[in-house]
């Protein structure tokens, strides 16, 4: 049993062919190249004899086999941020379709419908597949967010669609260097991780840079790098995989003769156990405002996502069968599976990517590699039709 890597690559060049003028790929978020990925995902699964249907809000869905079972869904996303890369969503929406193009080539049977599944808008927050799960956050404003999104609350209504599905399987690049230092094909995602911000406000006092003495002096961005390098500390200490971050920093007034008054930063936090996450902060939070003048900003946390243990041993096993090296991963990166692994068995299949590049024109995975993903895919959805 293999997959056709030339019409699976053939597949993937196709729907690249769809992007602005640049470098990269760009098919943002509810823009008519998004539409028209979708448009040609359509198009390409009715010609191998798929039903197709949208739903209200734009996800895409191409099925093979009987229409009265719950089914298996597999897929990704065909949206990009902008000059992104050819592999992230789109690899996994086409390597899906491989795998149910391979399982009719070879006649297998179809004991439930499985099910390719394009979602939208997973670039800027998830949000086809959280419509899909009934989990998009409907708290004030939402009839605005999906105003921007030329969507209203009745097609978010209409898309909900979980219940007829009982497990979800995803392809995506690893978007780390993990699986290219180690030598490995295959990741087995055990979890995503639980992402924490916040955003810290730390208050000195401005002033002359020539006239106040270094003694009599609140200096809000030398405490602010006392705080960094702590936090940097309480975050290894935890080790792997927790990992924080602090990608944003205001100094004010910023002019080069002023005392900074002020500074403000945030903070990014992911690992994928709650108690740790919460110990960090805590012993964060305790440092901080025990040696400092700050204020902290919570962000409400997201909990990690756990991948079932029942699909991750089937990708071990896929792997396996394959001689193909894996190993069991948490995924720092968000994806679909995220809001699918709350309602129903998820897993996910990482390939590597290479020296970690992403949401970059040089984006890239080997045909080995995509190969050797897709057949893991295949393997993995034999195993749950065979149930
Ligand atoms: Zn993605």
């Amino acid at each position: 049993m293999k997959i056709n890597s030339k019409r699976l690559s053939n597949h993937l060049d196709e729907v690249n062919l769809i992007t602005a003028d640049g470098e990269g790929m760009t098919r943002p978020a509810f823009s008519e190249l998004e539409d028209q990925a979708h448009a040609w995902f359509i198009k390409k699964s009715k010609e191998h004899g798929f039903r197709t249907r949208q739903d209200a809000f734009g996800n895409s869905f191409a099925t093979i086999g009987p229409e009265d079972k719950k089914g298996i869904l597999i897929g990704s996303h065909l949206d990009t941020v902008n000059d992104g890369g050819k592999y992230d969503g789109a690899l996994g929406v086409v390597t899906a379709l491989e795998a149910a193009l391979t399982l009719l080539d070879e006649n297998i049977e179809l004991t439930k419908p499985v099910t390719v599944v394009a979602f939208r808008a997973e670039e800027i927050g998830l949000i086809g597949s959280s419509v899909f799960t009934d989990l998009i956050d409907r708290s004030e404003g939402f009839e605005d967010r999906l105003a921007a999104m030329n969507r209203t609350v009745a097609t978010v209504d209409d898309s909900i669609g979980y219940e007829d599905y009982t497990d979800y399987v995803e392809l995506h690049i690893e978007q780390g260097k993990h699986l290219e230092t180690n030598n490995l094909n295959i990741g087995v995602v055990s979890s995503i991780a639980s992402l924490n911000r916040m955003n810290v406000t730390v208050h000195g006092e401005a002033g002359h840079a020539g006239t106040i003495r270094m003694e009599e002096r609140k200096d809000a961005l030398m405490h602010t790098a006392k705080i960094l390098t702590e936090f940097e500390r309480i975050v290894k200490s935890y080790g792997h995989p927790n990992v924080g971050t602090v990608g944003q920093l205001t100094v004010f007034p910023a002019s080069s003769n002023v005392i900074p008054g002020r500074v403000e930063f945030s903070v990014d936090l992911r690992g994928d156990d709650m108690d740790q996450l919460n110990k960090i902060k805590e012993e964060f939070r305790k440092y901080t405002e025990d040696n400092h003048t700050v204020d902290i900003i919570e962000s409400p946390e997201k909990e990690p996502a756990h991948m079932s243990e029942k699909i991750m041993d089937y990708i071990k096993t896929s792997a396996e069968e394959s001689d193909f090296t894996f190993e069991v991963m948490t995924s720092g990166a968000n994806h679909d599976a995220n809001p699918l692994s709350r309602r129903m068995n998820a897993g996910m299949i990482f390939i590597p990517s290479k020296d970690g590049i992403s949401h970059n024109p040089a984006e890239f995975s080997s045909t080995e590699d995509i190969e050797a993903g897709a057949e893991v895919m295949l393997g993995t959805v034999k195993k749950l039709l065979a149930e």
